[in-house]
């Protein structure tokens, strides 16, 4: 037993979490640092939280998160029983890693991935591979045709923004029909193209999305699923034996609303991807360089400019980008969110400041 230790700990499961992006305090930050959405959720959802009728707190909300499961399914165009809720699409995939990787062969995952993947795998004890990208930060198919578990894709993938093409990501599918394959769809409003279409021909197929980008509800925490019947229902057992009402009655209210406004979601979405653009055009006009992004951020780098050193400039002067510390691959990048026109003219204009520092 390690000196200075507790009688008790040595029972205790012990685990590394993951490390989410820092939230600091206060309204004056410029906050490009955890892929939230610079736009409010659509006006419906701030009348529908001001006109919560408190007395129905008493009651506990649906199990199911109904209406809103409902209201979700229309949405993607399948039946409800299709559709399963969570809170955020961190405890959907949570979930999802519990209920369907209990096979002795590792799950697959890239080494850059969201970061949560390893963690979750750890916590239950899950083998899994982290399977190198190639060095333009692209999936290789090849390299996930083997014996496994399940995997995991994150499309288009985090940090990098890089999406993979449909017809590559079917040949990893297909070639899985005995495992459970997750594709993570967190950015995919952002310009990139869904793998829903697949859902008929592969049972196996579970797709994962969340409100907390596109549809700017990261602090309301919802997230869902799409798959077929028997999926979902596997995964609402693990669910039931856990916690039965995860979706809360203001969650459901707000979802309902963020649902309704398309137009609106469509508007937002699209004045982040020109922004995303804009950004990017700038800043390799500053001779960074990043591959081609399909969600709502840039993953770059710079030949000459010390990464590190900018996200400590950038930091003190209320600019918050993210700066991952492994794998050792991604430590010259910055992740920036796109924000505002506002906001991202204000980035642009301190890494000019920056640059010219630098440079004299
Ligand atoms: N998947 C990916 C790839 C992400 O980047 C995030 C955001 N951190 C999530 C899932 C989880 O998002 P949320 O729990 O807010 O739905």
């Amino acid at each position: 037993m390690d000196k200075g230790m507790c009688l008790w700990e040595e029972n205790v499961r012990k685990v590394t979490p993951y490390t989410p992006g820092e939230q600091p305090a206060g309204k004056r930050n410029i906050k490009l640092n955890t892929n939230e959405n610079p736009y409010p959720p659509a006006p419906g959802v701030e009348q529908a939280l001001k006109n919560i009728d408190a007395d129905l707190l008493r009651r506990y909300p649906d199990p199911n998160g109904e209406p809103l499961r409902s209201a979700i399914a229309g949405l993607c165009g399948v039946s409800k029983e299709k559709i399963f809720l969570g809170v955020g699409s961190d405890e959907v995939l949570a979930l999802a890693f519990l209920t369907f990787f209990n096979g002795e062969k590792p799950i697959l995952f890239p080494d850059i991935t969201y970061s949560f993947y390893d963690v979750w795998a750890e916590l239950y004890g899950i083998p899994y591979e982290r399977i190198p990208l190639d060095p333009d930060f692209r999936i290789r198919k090849e390299d996930y045709c083997k014996p496994c578990g399940g995997i995991v894709l994150a499309n288009p993938n985090a940090p990098t923004g890089v999406e993979l093409a449909q017809e590559e990501l079917e040949e990893i599918i297909e070639a899985h029909k005995d495992v459970v394959v997750i594709v993570d769809e967190a950015y995919v409003d952002f310009g990139a193209r869904s793998v829903q279409p697949l859902l008929d021909k592969y049972d196996q197929l579970l797709i994962v999305r969340t409100f907390s980008k596109s549809r700017s509800l990261a602090g309301m925490r919802l997230g869902y699923a799409i798959g077929n019947e028997k999926l979902i229902k596997y995964l609402s057992d693990i669910k039931f034996s856990f916690n039965s009402y995860t979706i809360n009655r203001a969650t459901i209210l707000a979802g309902v609303e963020a649902c309704r406004d398309q137009e609106y979601f469509e508007k937002t979405v699209d004045r982040i991807i020109r922004e995303r653009e804009r950004t990017g055009e700038r800043l390799q006009n500053l001779g960074f360089e990043f591959f081609k992004s399909k969600t709502n951020f840039l993953f770059v780098t710079h030949p000459s400019l010390p990464i590190t050193e900018l996200f400590d400039y950038l930091r003190e002067r209320g600019i918050f980008v993210r700066h991952f510390q492994k794998p050792e691959r991604i430590v010259p990048y910055l992740r920036i969110t796109i924000g505002t026109e506002e906001e991202m003219d204000e980035l642009i204009k301190a890494i000019e400041t920056f640059a010219g520092e630098h440079r004299a």
